[in-house]
């Protein structure tokens, strides 16, 4: 069996077919995870549900019997501040992390807030380009800061998987790295990404193919040719931070103050995490 974690809509009869797989189920309605409470107390082995819901997050209405499932909430934008700290007793006690869309700017302010009371958090990326300095600012809270905070994504686990000699793809704190996870729709289509499944780019069908996928030639074809961005003559196989980017902006324009500044200043907030992560923290005496 593929040790892939299989990311699925909710669905009970597609559910009873995945139930001996850790699955991640993909709901936008929060209404939903009640029913998922029931079921996941029966057979799911669940490494999370990920919710993406279109409203604020302060008007998210968590509740109590949410307390001992994984949850991802991404939400558009922050909200009420007022709203959430009353909530807050409640969202401190659950097994979640918090995602907020790179949209609005407000949104960094609001995941320092939510950073800073210690829920775990994230910023999701929408197609546009996201607002270079206050993401350059956030990443410096997230990783140089020594107020107690909790992790800001995907700053943090870029900072804790780098490795300055290879490759580091931060796509799975979005369920979306192939090599760990693949997704899969009620039709039982198989999809390398969110975003393929949305767009109907599949590379296999039915449950079973998922146990033969390293022998798909689709699959292969696409973990094999993920770098080959190298070798054509465009602005990020020359990139010096591709590495960590993997042309993850190559759309954008006017990539020289934007995308390469950012991911320039991140590359050095990798190094500088590596070599704390190596040496452990020195303290500097006279
Ligand atoms: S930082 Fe910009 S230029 Fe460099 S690899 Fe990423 S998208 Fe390409």
């Amino acid at each position: 069996m593929t040790d892939h974690i299989i990311v699925c809509p909710y669905n009970e009869e597609l559910l009873d077919k995945l139930k001996e797989r850790v699955i991640v189920i993909s709901i936008d309605d929060p209404g939903i995870i009640q029913s998922i409470h029931k079921e996941a107390n029966k057979s799911l082995k669940l490494n999370a549900i990920k919710v993406q819901t279109e409203n604020p997050l302060s008007s998210v209405a968590f509740q109590e019997d949410w307390i001992n499932l994984p949850l991802a909430v991404y939400s558009p934008e922050f909200g009420k501040y007022k709203d959430i700290l009353r909530k807050l007793n409640l969202i401190r006690k659950l097994n979640i992390r918090i995602y907020l869309s790179s949209h609005y700017d407000d949104n960094f302010t609001g995941l320092k807030i939510l950073s800073s009371l210690n829920i775990s958090c994230g910023l999701y990326f929408n197609e546009e380009p996201p607002s270079w300095d206050a993401l350059n600012d956030l990443m410096h809270y997230a990783i140089y800061s020594n107020t107690k905070h909790a992790p800001i994504e995907p700053f943090d686990w870029l900072a804790s998987h780098y490795e300055p000699t290879g490759y580091t793809d931060y796509s799975s704190v979005y369920f979306n790295d192939p090599t760990k996870y693949l997704h899969i729709n009620e039709k039982e289509q198989i999809a390398l990404n969110e975003k393929d499944l949305l767009n109907d780019e599949f590379i296999d069908e039915g449950i079973q193919s998922l146990d033969r996928i390293c022998d798909n030639k689709k699959y292969n074809d696409s973990i094999n040719s993920r770098y080959d961005v190298m070798l054509q003559m465009s602005e990020c196989a020359f990139c010096p931070v591709f590495r960590i980017c993997l042309a993850k902006f190559s759309n954008i324009a006017g990539k020289k103050d934007t995308c390469k500044a950012f991911f320039s200043d991140f590359m050095d907030a990798a190094d500088y995490a590596y070599i704390k992560r190596k040496n452990g923290t020195q303290t500097w005496q006279l």
